[in-house]
């Protein structure tokens, strides 16, 4: 990895023989950043990969001098990932931008991620004989046309819009995904994740949850695209990194495909009133020209696989999630 200091990974052979370890690519960001903590818990060893193009070392900061925890900066597409031990029993595959505005700003590293970068994990994967799971993401619906989105519904998505870098690319990572599966039987699993919220999402990230807190604290509009009528549901995100934990150690989603989420839907205009009366905001709700990035009109996801496989179902409320992701944001 060109100009990394590599030296502290010569004792790393050592460090994974000690006990469980797992490798989680985007381990700096929203959700891995706290999937790290969770394996942290569980006493794994725990190995992270991220550039920081989107991921924060704040989320990471308090893990940084813990012996069971090697952060190494990479980027899985120009970086040579050498020196990661010499086995692994968990990889979780989450590295790419996610949100709306990020991925478009990094397109090609969003499409070069999610195409190279599996390819990368899904190698170390075989070789190491690990359990995998790609993070992929209800984006593969696209705007879908069924309702609620079921893991066997193919998806209405356009190839060519701008929303494709993300879409096409999680596709291409899970076609890969499952010819590793069919071809070298690796021990792969899928999980689409539906819009998730909580601490450390990046304020300036675009979301609609980070969004309208942001703005109803600071008294500025809060701003709606369109009549707000779109409709989203969403998962706090302990509730998501059970979800993922549970997935990834199961031997029953083996070569399967699993939506992770919270089927409670709420229309975008209904988030925003929510929002606003729980910061007890003076802020006027405005509504803005509609995105134009093939936004989808209704989200929501079918848990039914998750329940019956893992026994998995969200358990935070909307308003208790939002209460501790306020205090966050205030903080
Ligand atoms: N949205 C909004 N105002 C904002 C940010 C987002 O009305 O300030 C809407 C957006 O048009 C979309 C929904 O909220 O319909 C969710 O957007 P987000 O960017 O959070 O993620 P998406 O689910 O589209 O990937």
């Amino acid at each position: 990895m060109a100009g990394e200091d590599l030296s502290f990974l010569d004792g790393l052979n050592d460090f994974v023989q000690e006990g469980i370890t797992s490798i989680v690519s985007g381990g700096a960001g929203f959700i891995g950043s706290h999937l790290c903590d969770r394996l942290i818990d569980k006493k794994h060893r725990v190995i992270c990969i991220d550039n920081l193009l989107t991921g924060n070392l704040n989320n990471i900061r308090h893990l940084l001098e813990n012996p069971a925890f090697k952060f190494i900066k990479a980027d899985l597409v120009s970086d040579e990932i050498k020196g990661l031990g010499n086995r692994a029993d968990y990889v979780y595959h989450l590295a790419s931008p996610a949100s709306p505005p990020k991925y478009r700003k990094y397109s090609i590293e969003t499409l070069l991620v999610n195409s190279q970068g599996t390819y990368k994990m899904l190698e170390i994967s075989r070789q190491y004989k690990s359990n995998f799971l790609l993070a992929s993401t209800s984006e593969v619906y696209g705007d879908p046309k069924e309702h609620p989105q079921k893991e066997t519904y193919y998806g209405y998505v356009n190839p060519t819009g701008v929303r494709a870098c993300y879409d096409e690319g999680k596709r291409f990572a899970e076609a890969l995904t499952m010819e590793y599966y069919r071809k070298y039987k690796t021990k792969i699993r899928i999980i689409r994740i539906f819009n998730t919220y909580g601490p450390r999402m990046q304020i300036s990230d675009g979301r609609v949850v980070s969004n309208f807190i942001t703005q109803a604290l600071s008294g500025k509009a809060v701003t709606i695209y369109g009549k707000g009528n779109q409709t989203r549901s969403f998962c706090y995100v302990s509730d998501m990194v059970e979800g993922i934990v549970a997935t990834g150690e199961s031997s029953a989603t083996a070569g399967k495909i699993i939506n992770l989420g919270n089927p409670h839907e709420l229309k975008i205009r209904e988030i925003a009133e929510l929002i606003v009366s729980k910061t007890a905001s003076r802020s006027k709700i405005i509504h803005q020209d509609k995105r134009l990035d093939d936004d989808p009109e209704l989200r929501r996801p079918d848990i039914t696989r998750a329940r019956k496989l893992i026994n998995w179902h969200p358990k935070v409320s909307l308003g208790r999630g939002l209460d501790e992701t306020i205090a966050y944001f205030k903080r």
